[in-house]
C-alpha cells in the first residue's frame, strides 16, 4: 500500500452522454491515472452503444424495434441490468419512474424542435404505447419482451448514473482507492480524497440555499430545472414527464438524492420529482439506505424536504 504522500490528485473531463463528465482520482503516478481515466472514459462510450436512444442500431433501439413481436429478444447483462433497476422503482413508485416513457419522450423532442404544442390526441396516442406492466423481464438467460408493438425504451432516467457506476469499477480495477466520477450532476464517491474526512460535494435547491455535506462511498443525484426544457406560452415544461399526463412537469422542483447505488440515486431523483413530496414520502420506506432533498415550486410557495442531514 503507498501511503497518502505518494498519491498524485488528476481530473479528467470528457462530453458524454451529452453532458460533462468529470472524473478526479487520486493516483500514484501519470501513467497509472491516464491509463484508469481512459479506460473508464472506454466504458462509458461502450455503454453509450448500448443505451443511446439516438442510435438506430444502439441495442436499445433495437430491442424497441422488436416490440409486439411476442418475441422474447435476449440483451446484454449491461442493459437487463438497467432495466431489471428501472422496473424495480417503477413498482415501488407506482410508476412515477417509467422506462418505456420513449413514444412520450420522442413526440415532446419532435415538438420541442417545431415549437409546436402537441394535440391532446397526439399525447393520448403516444401515452397509449407507454406502461411499465408490458415490459416483461426474464433473469434466465436475461431476456426482455415488450408485449405491445410501439413501445419504445428510454433510460435517460438513470443511464448516466449507471455509466458513473460502472467508470468507477474500471477505476478501482487499476487499485485506485480514491475516486469521484461526476457524470451530469450524477456522481459515484469511492473512498475520501487522502488526508480528509471526505469529497466535498455542495448541493443547491435552486434558489438561495446550498448545503455542503463530506461524502465518501455513496452516490448522490441531482434532478431539477436546466436548460433541458420546451417553453410554450411562456409556460416552462420540463424534459422529465409525468406519466399520468404525458406531459413535462409544470413546476419547478429539485430533487437530490443519496443513495449506495448510483443507478438507484438517479433513477430515484427522477421519480421523486415526478411524484413530489407528498408521495415521495411515502415512497421512502421502500428505500431505507436512501436519503432526500426535494424543493417545490408552486403558486411562488416553497415546499422544502430536507432529510439529507
Ligand atoms: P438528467 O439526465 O437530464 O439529469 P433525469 O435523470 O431526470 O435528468 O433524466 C431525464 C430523462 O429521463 C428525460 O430526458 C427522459 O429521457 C427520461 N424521462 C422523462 N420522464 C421520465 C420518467 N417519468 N421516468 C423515467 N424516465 C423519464
Ligand atoms: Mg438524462
Ligand atoms: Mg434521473
Amino acid at each position: 500500500n503507498l501511503s497518502y504522500a505518494q498519491l498524485n490528485r488528476y481530473s479528467f473531463e470528457k462530453g458524454m452522454m451529452g453532458s460533462p463528465f468529470k472524473l478526479v482520482l487520486y493516483a500514484p503516478d501519470d501513467s497509472v491515472a491516464n491509463a484508469a481515466a481512459n479506460s473508464a472514459f472506454k466504458r462509458v462510450e461502450k455503454l453509450n452503444e448500448i443505451m443511446s436512444d439516438y442510435r438506430d442500431g444502439s441495442e436499445i433501439n433495437l430491442l424497441s424495434a422488436q416490440s409486439g413481436s411476442g418475441k422474447w429478444v435476449a440483451v446484454s447483462k449491461e442493459l437487463f441490468d438497467i432495466l431489471a433497476i428501472s422496473q424495480d422503482i417503477s413498482q415501488k413508485t407506482e410508476g412515477a419512474f417509467d422506462a418505456t416513457l420513449g413514444p412520450v419522450v420522442q413526440m415532446w423532442r419532435h415538438a420541442t424542435r417545431k415549437g409546436i404544442f402537441p394535440a391532446r390526441q397526439e399525447i393520448e396516442e403516444a401515452l397509449s404505447k407507454t406502461g411499465f406492466k408490458k415490459m416483461k423481464l426474464d433473469a434466465d438467460g436475461y431476456k426482455v419482451l415488450l408485449a405491445q408493438k410501439g413501445m419504445r425504451l428510454d433510460i435517460g432516467g438513470l443511464g448516466k448514473g449507471f455509466a458513473a457506476e460502472e467508470a468507477i469499477k474500471v477505476v478501482k480495477s487499476y487499485g485506485i482507492k480514491s475516486a469521484m466520477m461526476d457524470a451530469g450532476g450524477k456522481i459515484v464517491l469511492t473512498d475520501s480524497p487522502p488526508g480528509t474526512g471526505g469529497w466535498k460535494i455542495t448541493v443547491s435547491n435552486g434558489s438561495d440555499s446550498l448545503k455542503t455535506m463530506e461524502l465518501s462511498n455513496t452516490s448522490l443525484a441531482t434532478s431539477g430545472p436546466t436548460y433541458r426544457y420546451m417553453e410554450y406560452k411562456g409556460v416552462r415544461y420540463s424534459h422529465i414527464v409525468d406519466p399520468k399526463t404525458g406531459v413535462g412537469l409544470l413546476y419547478h422542483v429539485r430533487t437530490t438524492v443519496i443513495s449506495p447505488d448510483g443507478t438507484v440515486a438517479d433513477a430515484l431523483a427522477t421519480a421523486f420529482s415526478v411524484a413530489g413530496i407528498a408521495k415521495s414520502k411515502k415512497y421512502m420506506k421502500f428505500f431505507p439506505e436512501s436519503k432526500v432533498w426535494l424543493v417545490e415550486k408552486q403558486n411562488e410557495q416553497v415546499a422544502d424536504w430536507n432529510m439529507l442531514e
